[in-house]
């Protein structure tokens, strides 16, 4: 009886338990060190007082992606997780008090379209562009990894790339399609989701708000940590093996092949293959690399410093997603990669997961995630001085914006700064997508899925291809786990 191949996989985010649910169910024994005390890495729960908080994600896209991974698991998504569609998508708020709601419906959507520009024709071609480089996308760059020689399929795909249009500067290609100064904040703000400037990255990452447009935006009853609860009973059902508080010290090879990984409290594991689901560029340390080199900090991708507060009262009027814009983005911006300091005003994202999920809160109260763009750690201090500092640019933006004031409710709070994301997941300066995607080099050449010298050595999630983001982390998970297969059969 041949014996099963073993994988151990650094790290026991969303990434590396996709993949070890893929491999488990193609008949690999697999082992996920984790070195925290909790699974699901950035995607991440907290609790106080009955309240619960998301303190990761909080908006899901592409929901067949998730999909396709369950049914790989052997089961049907619906029976693990209830996916609630938000029809009132973000509600957003400019700095001279202009408001508009993204509405799911399309009708509705196109009657703010119009509002703002006067025609709505400009919107359906740039989603048209993000419809064609999507579908490329697909069958390309979402599918493979860049070291696989392309297929003729594939260069069929790429012989209708739109070059026009699809190449240049996001924001400058953005522009040519959109003219009203309010619709293209809300165009520009779609590249922090892969913790980018829309002033550097390349028009392609169009593809971005198209795929929320097109799609739609999710949440997930109980709290989006209710996906990594999911996965734990399904590895469990697989038979994965998850070792909590675990930190891998050494990824062991001979000569070019890895062996195994050592973990700090001397325990050694031996397997055929080694996946890194940590922050890619730490690998280099673990593998006792020459010569070994992060990417310098000014290619980090955006970090954010993040409040949560449990209100005492009920607010049924305020809304689920809403996006409370600064007066000057480019200068924002700016602030963020150039200066590499927090914003004197920033933007504000609140999340009110409450307001849609009342699961969430122990009775009347309100459940609130108050987040601004950080540039990844490095220059700010992140002491009591440094974050009190963050904390009134926040509520002076609120208060610009109008928020209602809540300060006197809130029953129990909480604050993630880039430093403590930086400590809690090993990455570096906390910077939520790895390096950035600032031209096409760094949008398009990730870390790649396989490493090159050593045989058996693999990566998956965020900081590696195709990049960071719930469902573009489970399409790393299943590239990775196609070549694992492809490779080490
Ligand atoms: C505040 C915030 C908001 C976000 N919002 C959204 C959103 O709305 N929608 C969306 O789709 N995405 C969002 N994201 C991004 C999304 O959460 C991530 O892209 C995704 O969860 C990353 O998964 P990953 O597989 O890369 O693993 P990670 O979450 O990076 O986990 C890696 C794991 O590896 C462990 N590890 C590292 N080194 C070692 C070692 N040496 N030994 C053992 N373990 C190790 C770490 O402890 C960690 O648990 C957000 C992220 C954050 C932080």
């Amino acid at each position: 009886m041949n014996k099963r191949k073993r994988a151990v996989v650094i790290g026991a985010g969303l990434g590396g338990m996709a993949l070890a649910l893929r491999l488990a169910a193609k008949g690999w024994e697999v082992c996920i060190c984790e070195r925290s005390a909790t699974p699901g890495g950035k995607m991440n729960r907290w609790s106080a007082e009955g309240f619960t908080f998301d303190t990761g994600p909080s908006l899901i896209t592409m929901p067949d992606v998730f999909q396709e991974l369950y049914q790989v698991s052997g089961t049907d998504m619906r029976e693990h997780i209830e996916l609630m569609a938000l029809t009132r998508q973000v509600h957003y708020t400019f700095d001279d008090g202009t408001k508009c709601c993204q509405s799911a419906s399309l009708p509705e959507w196109l009657d703010t379209v119009r509002r703002f520009e006067g025609q709505t024709d400009g919107f359906m071609k740039y989603m048209e562009l993000g419809a064609r480089l999507h579908a490329i996308s697909k069958s390309t760059f979402f599918a493979r990894s860049p070291i696989e020689p392309p297929g003729k399929e594939t260069l069929g795909v790429l012989s209708s790339m739109p070059l026009l249009r699809g190449w240049g500067n996001y924001h400058k290609e953005m522009c040519h399609y959109i003219k009203s100064p309010y619709l293209r904040m809300i165009f520009d703000r779609y590249m922090t989701y892969v913790g980018s400037s829309p002033y550097k990255t390349p028009g392609t990452l169009c593809v971005v708000p198209y795929i929320e447009y097109a799609q739609g935006g999710w949440h997930v009853r109980g709290g989006l940590y209710e996906i990594i609860r999911s996965f734990l009973n399904l590895m469990e059902t697989l038979g994965v093996e998850l070792r909590l508080n675990a930190p891998v010290a050494e990824i062991a090879h001979s000569g070019k092949r890895v062996k195994g990984v050592r973990l700090e409290n001397g325990d050694r594991i031996d397997a055929d293959v080694v996946i890194m689901n940590g922050d890619a560029s730490t690998a280099g340390l673990l593998l006792g690399r020459e010569g070994y080199r992060a990417y310098p900090p000014e290619e980090r991708s955006l970090s954010g410093l993040i409040f949560l507060f449990a209100l005492k009262n009920r607010h049924s009027d305020w809304h689920h997603h809403q996006v409370l814009f600064s007066k000057d983005y480019p200068k924002e911006f700016s602030q963020l990669f150039d200066e590499r300091c927090f914003p004197d005003d920033p933007t504000i994202y609140v999340n009110m997961p409450s307001i849609t999920d009342r699961s969430l809160t122990p009775g009347d109260g309100e459940v609130m995630f108050v987040m601004a763009n950080a540039p990844a750690n490095e220059k700010v201090r992140w002491d009591a001085e440094g974050i009190e500092s963050a904390r009134q640019r926040v509520l002076k933006r609120l208060q610009a914006s109008g928020f209602p004031d809540f300060e006197h409710e809130i029953v129990v709070s909480d604050v993630w700064t880039p430093a403590r994301m930086e400590q809690t997941y090993d990455m570096p300066g906390g910077a939520i997508y790895g390096r950035n995607s600032h031209g096409k080099k760094n949008a398009f050449i990730r870390p790649f899925n396989k490493d090159l010298r050593f045989k058996g050595m693999y990566f998956v999630g965020g900081s590696t291809h195709p990049g960071g983001g719930t469902p573009t982390v489970l399409m790393s998970a299943r590239i990775t786990g196609n070549l694992i297969e492809k490779n080490e059969r």
